[in-house]
């Protein structure tokens, strides 16, 4: 049997059909985020999920999902990671992960998730969990059921049907056998880290820096570094993200803070990493499989991977701190490249995640791993989250959390039913440290070539390796082929080693 070029055309234009609504309520929603006026917000939200509607409507289709059946049956000859194949078996998938949850489910969900949020909003500022209490135990035991549902019919856990929206195809075992791996080391290398008289001077980071040099200067590092301004913008919000809203429309989005460097810069190149795999993508398969970036673990490799491997490296300042000490003579006057370079590889346990430095942050996302599989298998009850939180900070970081607020109620997923997407955070720091070790090997001295601000290399490779096939293989297929190995915890702890140690006087134990 071969493939019908008709059927294939005919399912490739309703998904890009989807893709022209779905897109369309993205351009919205970073309108929403970055200058919408504020009493535009209700009529905004309709908007929204009208078109969320309508893309869901044209995804579930009944003669689209046969066709799609039918395709697959006609690739069976084809190589499964080719385009045509690749885009056959993965429109399946999603049409049958859509499928899987009656509307009513879903309407319920987005219900309970929009309370939950409004509740976790009033929860935090009033600093009491247990105006949350009741909100999030209807979320997780929806979130739940809507497990149990995607779950049916195969071998996964309902946990690990809800971590497939996110990582598509990854494995509960492997992820906790990575996390096992980095958790010892990790927190051996912290208490080293906390012990040692050797510590950086952070206030050099924290003097004025006027926003509108801040802006300047990371636009031109997001540019130096690839990022392609005429396929997209950089913009300010309050919470920083990247979102595409066209094959050559790509937007970052970042925040900066007058009295701490580091926040605009690096979340501008974390942000950066973010857009050049989106701009990485292939244009003409705009909508479809094998110009969609395969899995969240895959994405946040890239951002970090630019933010920390090259961002926080020591040619990479080389390179950049002559500039920096120009654009901010006052603040940097007499401060020595060393000095600064120890100053933005900081690392302190914190209470709060998205402070954490590049160590402790991953104790901070295993502490959520743990936790969110026990609320969905129920063996931790929501009444008992806060003070199964504050006994694994105490017990994992060192620190007890004086308030809630600061504590479990800090990150806004869990009100979002975003159960699952906490590990793909330090899925993107373990793969991100392991590309950057193949790239290495593979290209030469990197460090040469970031002294010399030359990036264009290590980009071509990852654009190669991860950006151009898109979908066409899963995202722990990709890191496979192209560092030869499965993902694991070595290279991460590898990294962190080599450079935190000899900036900590640490003996090497
Ligand atoms: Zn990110």
């Amino acid at each position: 049997m071969s493939v019908s070029q008709e059927r294939f055309d005919s399912v490739c234009a309703r998904a890009r059909e989807a893709m022209v609504l779905h897109s369309t309520a993205d351009t919205l929603e970073w309108d929403e985020r970055t200058g919408m006026p504020i009493a535009a917000g209700e009529y905004r939200a309709q908007q929204i999920s009208t078109l969320r509607a309508l893309v869901h409507e044209r995804r579930t289709d009944p003669t689209y999902g046969d066709d799609l059946q039918q395709l697959i049956q006609e690739c069976k000859n084809e190589d499964p990671h080719g385009p045509v194949s690749a885009t056959a078996q993965q429109l399946h998938r999603d049409w049958q992960r859509d499928c899987k949850l009656p509307t009513e489910l879903v309407e319920r969900i987005s219900k309970a998730t929009v309370r939950g949020q409004q509740t976790w909003d009033a929860a935090r500022q009033a600093d009491d969990f247990s105006i949350f209490e009741e909100t999030l135990g209807h979320v997780i035991d929806l979130k739940r059921e809507a497990g149990q549902r995607l779950s049916e019919g195969t071998d996964r856990s309902v946990y690990e049907a809800l971590l497939d929206e996110y990582e598509p195809d990854a494995k509960v075992d492997d992820i906790q056998q990575v996390f096992d791996d980095l958790r010892t080391p990790l927190v051996q290398l912290i208490a080293a880290i906390k012990e040692s008289p050797q510590q950086p001077d952070t206030s050099i980071l924290e003097r004025t820096y006027c926003i509108d040099d801040q802006r300047d200067f990371s636009h031109f590092v997001a540019e130096q570094i690839g990022f392609d301004f005429e396929r997209g913008r950089l913009d300010e919000t309050s919470h920083p993200f990247c979102t595409t809203l066209g094959p050559h429309d790509c937007r970052i989005l970042t925040r900066y803070d007058p009295h701490w460097l580091p926040a605009g810069l690096f979340g501008t190149m974390h942000e950066a990493g973010h857009g050049m795999y989106e701009q990485g993508l292939r244009p003409d398969w705009f909508g479809l499989p094998p110009g969609s970036y395969v899995s969240l673990g895959i994405h946040e490799s890239q951002s970090r991977l630019w933010e920390n491997q090259v961002g926080r490296s020591r040619p990479f300042w080389e390179w950049l701190y002559p500039q920096t000490n120009e654009a901010f003579q006052s603040q940097l006057d007499g401060v020595s490249l060393d000095t600064f370079h120890f100053a933005i590889n900081t690392v302190r346990p914190s209470l709060i995640r998205v402070e954490a430095d590049e160590a402790t942050y991953n104790l901070h996302i295993i502490i959520r791993f743990d936790l969110e599989q026990q609320l969905i298998d129920g063996s931790l009850k929501v009444k008992d989250l806060p003070e199964a939180w504050n006994a694994r900070y105490q017990s994992d970081l060192g620190i007890c959390p004086p308030s809630d607020a600061d504590g479990v109620l800090q990150d806004v997923h869990w009100s979002a039913g975003l159960i699952g997407y906490f590990p793909t955070y330090t899925l993107g720091n373990a793969a991100a440290a392991q590309l950057f070790d193949a790239a290495s090997e593979q290209i030469g001295d990197l460090d040469e070539l970031f002294a010399r601000g030359e990036f264009r290399l290590l980009l071509d490779w990852l654009r190669e390796r991860i950006h151009f096939d898109g979908r066409c293989y899963s995202g722990s297929e990709l890191i496979e082929r192209a560092t030869g190995s499965p993902l694991s915890a070595t290279h991460l702890i590898k990294y962190l080693k080599s450079k935190l140690e000899p900036l900590y006087g640490i003996i090497e134990s």
